[in-house]
């Protein structure tokens, strides 16, 4: 969102020059500015031996640090990179376009890194895709993760994360029947306090059921996670105009 207020605040939108020059009207400029928004999706996990078990700040300008990559749960590495997969070829379809932040394992940084990515595109949205796992074998369902707010971390992408997680968990819901386990505020995740572009991070559901595990593990039900995501992104991020229009 940041980036569409720093195009909307240039001489872009205002008809500058350039857009004389060009012989745009507002209305196509701001089609323009939209076609722009960006998607990034991060799939969890999946970094490079050695690189994982590094140690980085937990947000800007603190002392407290957490692991880059604890590894996640046993599968869950391939599990988001699957649904990260069919979810970006769902918005790319739909003409938005999506950049992610690996595409295979091995992954040399940490979750700093990963939401830096998503700052230098200036994403309309980070979507940070995940599966959970517990010892507690009652626990299944999903969740979606969204930043609490902290000053100067993420106090100014707190609301309009918020507002992504709640529509992003409902059209996961909708589409998953996976037991709705609620949108919930976290503030000590790096990939989160870093960000300066809204951010969600889906829990999918938990590889540590074995029902849920084979579901999340099959191309039939990630690709009725990718349609969840995909309809959630729509509903915050907005319809993308058609192409050429
Ligand atoms: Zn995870």
């Amino acid at each position: 969102m940041r980036a569409v207020k720093v195009a909307c605040s240039g001489s872009l939108l205002r008809g500058g020059p350039w857009a004389h020059r060009q012989g745009y009207s507002g209305d196509i400029l701001a089609e323009i500015v939209a076609v722009a928004a960006l998607i990034c999706i991060d799939p969890g996990h999946g970094t490079a031996a050695g690189v994982g078990s590094q140690l980085e700040p937990i947000g800007p300008g603190t002392s407290v640090t957490r692991i880059r990559d604890g590894g996640g749960t046993a599968g869950e590495a391939a599990v988001a990179l699957a649904i990260a997969r069919r979810t970006a070829a769902l918005l790319r379809a739909q003409g938005y376009a999506v950049v992610l932040t690996r595409t295979a394992d091995g992954y040399r940084g940490g979750n700093a890194d990963r939401a830096r990515t998503c700052n230098r595109r200036h994403a309309a949205l980070m979507l940070r895709i995940h599966a959970d796992g517990s010892t507690d074998p009652s626990q299944h369902g999903a969740s979606t993760l969204v930043p609490a707010s902290r000053t100067g971390w993420t106090d100014d992408i707190y609301a309009a994360s918020g507002r992504a997680g709640r529509l992003v968990q409902a059209t996961l819901v909708a589409a998953t029947g996976a037991l709705d386990r609620g949108v919930v505020e976290r503030s000590d995740l790096t990939g989160f306090n870093w960000a300066d572009v809204p951010a969600v991070l889906v829990e999918t559901g938990f590889l540590t059921i074995p029902g849920e595990r084979a579901r999340l593990q099959s191309a039939s039900y990630q690709l009725r996670v990718a349609r969840g995501l995909a309809a959630g992104v729509r509903a915050f991020v907005g319809r993308p105009p058609p192409a050429g229009g």
